[in-house]
C-alpha cells in the first residue's frame, strides 16, 4: 500500500512562499488520530529578520499606508468575503489541525470573517480631534499607524485569534508579521494566501512558523516592531513583556483565565445547566474564557450539578469531522497529560470525580488525544484545580451561601477574564456584575462575544482589550499639531 503523502507548507514573507533559511521543518499533527498532518518550516531569528524587513519595506511604500483608507477597508472586506466563500475548506483545515468539531470550526471561520468586516468599516473612521487651546491657534491630533506590528497567536482558536488583532492593525495602515502557535499553523498560512488574492500588497502580511522560544522571542525583542499583540498564557505574557522592555515596544496581552460561573438559586436551572456545559466543554474546554469554576448556591447544588453531570456524560467524543461529535480531542498529547495531571492532583487534594476523570476507553478513540468531560465536586477555592488554568474539559464545583460569598469566591483568583451570572433577579445580576473583577461578564448566557464588543481581561488575564472600536487605538499613535494662526 502506498504511504499517504504529507503536504509540506512554506512561510509567507514579502508576498512569496519561502522555506526557513536553515532548511529545518517540523511535523504538525491531526489530534483526532495522532497522525502527522503536514510539515511546516521551523523558523528562527533570521527568518524573523527577513519578515520584519519585508514588513518595514511594505510599510514605507505609500501603496498601503497612504492610500485612501476606504480602499484599505475594501481590501479587508474582500478578505472577509473570500473567507466566507471558503468557509468549509478553512473549517476542515482547522478541525484537522486543532481537533474541534467541524460546526465549531465553521463558527470560528465566520467569526474571523466578521472581524475583517468590522474593521473594514472602521478603516476610514480612525479620526483625530481638534482641541480648544488658548491664543490664536489651531490644535489637532492625528492618529497614525505605528509601522510593523507583531501578532503571536495561540492554538485554541488559531484563525480567529489571528484575525482578531490582524484586522484592526491592517485597518489602521500597519504592516504585520504574524506567528501561529507551533501546533496549529495551517489556517493562518492559508489566510496569508487568501489575503494576497484579495489584493493585500506584498509584505503587508507576513507569516513565520516555528516555536515560541525562537520565533516568538525574536519578535518580542525586535527593535523595528512597534507593537506586539500576544494571545497566550501568563508565562508567555511575562516573557514577551520582558523581551519588549529593551525597546519599550507597546504590547497588548490577552492571557489566561480561571473563570467563575455563578448560579443563584432563583436561576432557570435548565438554561443554566446548558450554559455551564457549553461554557466549559466547547472546544474541549481549551478556552481562555472557559467557565471552568462553577459556583452554585447551596440550595440548588444537587439539582444543577445533577443536570450538568448528566449533560457531561451524554457528550459524544470523536473526530471533529464526524457530525455526531460534540467534543473533539485535546490539541496534543502533552495537553492531555497536563489535564490528567491536574485531575489527579485535584483528587489528591480531596475533589470528587462526578463524571469523566480519565481518557475514554473507546477503541474508536484510541489514537487521538481524548479526555472525557470531567466534573469535580467538593472543590474548595484553595485547591490547585480551582486556582490554575487547566485548559481542558474540567469543571470544578464549589458551593456558596450568599451573594457576598459568591462574589468573594469569584474574585478570589489572580485572573479576571470572564464571569457568568445566572439569576432571574436582574437587579442582583447588575450589582454582581459591577462587583466582579472580570473584563467580560455574561448574564443568563454562556460565554458570548462579538467583533464590536471589547474582549480583555483584568489582573493576570491581560493588560488590554481587543475587539470593538477602541481596539484600533492599540494600533495607532497619536500626534498633536499646534498651529499659530497669527
Ligand atoms: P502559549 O503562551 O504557550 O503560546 C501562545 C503563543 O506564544 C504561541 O504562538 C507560542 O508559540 C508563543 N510563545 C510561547 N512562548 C513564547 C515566548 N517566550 N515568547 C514569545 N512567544 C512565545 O499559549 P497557548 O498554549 O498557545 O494558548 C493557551 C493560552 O492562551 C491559555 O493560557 C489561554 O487562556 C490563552 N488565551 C487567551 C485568550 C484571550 O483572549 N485572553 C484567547 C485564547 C487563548
Amino acid at each position: 500500500m502506498q504511504a499517504e503523502s504529507v503536504p509540506a507548507y512554506e512561510m509567507f514573507v514579502g508576498g512569496e512562499w519561502v522555506k526557513s533559511h536553515s532548511g529545518r521543518s517540523y511535523p504538525v499533527f491531526n489530534p483526532a488520530v495522532g497522525k502527522v498532518l503536514a510539515h511546516v518550516p521551523k523558523g528562527d531569528r533570521e527568518d524573523v529578520r527577513a519578515a520584519v524587513d519585508a514588513a518595514r519595506k511594505a510599510f514605507e511604500d505609500p501603496a498601503w499606508r497612504w492610500i485612501d483608507p476606504s480602499k484599505r477597508g475594501r481590501i479587508l472586506y474582500k478578505i472577509a468575503q473570500s473567507l466566507r466563500e471558503r468557509l468549509t475548506d478553512f473549517a476542515k483545515l482547522e478541525t484537522s489541525n486543532n481537533g474541534k468539531p467541524l460546526g465549531q470550526a465553521k463558527g470560528d471561520v465566520a467569526m474571523a470573517a466578521r472581524h475583517f468586516e468590522y474593521f473594514a468599516g472602521l478603516a476610514d473612521k480612525i479620526e483625530g480631534s481638534s482641541i480648544p487651546v488658548p491664543g490664536s491657534r489651531l490644535n489637532y491630533t492625528l492618529r497614525e499607524p505605528l509601522g510593523v506590528t507583531a501578532h503571536v497567536v495561540p492554538w485554541n482558536y488559531p484563525l480567529v485569534m489571528a484575525a482578531r488583532s490582524i484586522a484592526p492593525a491592517l485597518a489602521a495602515g500597519n504592516s504585520v508579521v504574524a506567528k501561529p502557535a507551533s501546533f496549529t499553523p495551517l489556517t493562518l498560512l492559508k489566510l496569508a494566501e487568501l489575503c494576497k488574492e484579495a489584493g493585500l500588497p506584498d509584505g503587508i502580511l507576513n507569516v513565520i512558523t516555528g516555536g515560541g522560544e525562537e520565533v516568538g522571542v525574536a519578535l518580542a525583542q525586535d527593535p523595528i516592531i512597534k507593537h506586539i499583540a500576544l494571545t497566550g498564557s501568563v508565562e508567555t505574557g511575562i516573557s514577551v513583556m520582558e523581551g519588549a522592555a529593551a525597546n519599550l515596544t507597546r504590547l497588548s496581552l490577552e492571557l489566561g483565565g480561571k473563570n467563575p460561573t455563578i448560579v443563584f438559586a432563583d436561576a432557570d436551572l435548565e438554561k443554566a445547566a446548558k450554559g455551564v456545559l457549553n461554557g466549559i466543554f466547547t472546544n474541549a474546554g481549551q478556552m481562555c474564557w472557559a467557565g471552568s469554576r462553577l459556583l452554585v448556591e447551596a440550595g440548588v447544588k444537587d439539582a444543577l450539578v445533577g443536570a450538568v453531570v448528566q449533560g457531561a456524560r451524554s457528550m459524544r467524543l470523536g473526530n471533529g469531522m464526524d457530525p455526531e461529535t460534540t467534543m473533539g480531542p485535546l490539541v496534543a498529547e502533552s495537553q492531555k497529560a497536563k489535564v490528567a495531571g491536574y485531575v489527579e492532583q485535584g483528587v489528591e487534594e480531596g475533589a470528587v470525580v462526578l463524571s469523566g476523570g480519565s481518557s475514554p476507553e473507546d477503541e474508536r478513540l484510541k489514537d487521538g488525544y481524548y479526555y472525557s468531560p470531567t466534573v469535580l465536586g467538593g472543590v474548595g477555592n484553595e485547591m490547585k484545580v480551582a486556582r490554575e488554568e487547566i485548559f481542558g474539559p474540567v469543571l470544578t464545583v464549589t458551593e456558596f451561601e450568599s451573594r457576598a460569598d459568591a462574589v468573594a469566591k469569584a474574585n478570589d483568583s489572580e485572573y479576571g477574564l470572564w464571569a457568568g451570572v445566572w439569576t432571574r433577579d436582574l437587579g442582583r445580576a447588575h450589582r454582581v456584575a459591577s462587583q466582579l473583577e472580570s473584563g467580560i461578564i455574561c448574564i443568563n448566557e454562556e460565554p458570548v462575544t462579538f467583533p464590536q464588543t471589547p474582549f480583555g481581561g483584568f489582573n493576570k488575564s491581560g493588560n488590554s482589550s481587543e475587539q470593538g472600536a477602541e481596539a484600533v487605538r492599540s494600533y495607532v499613535r497619536t500626534k498633536n499639531v499646534s498651529v499659530n494662526l497669527d
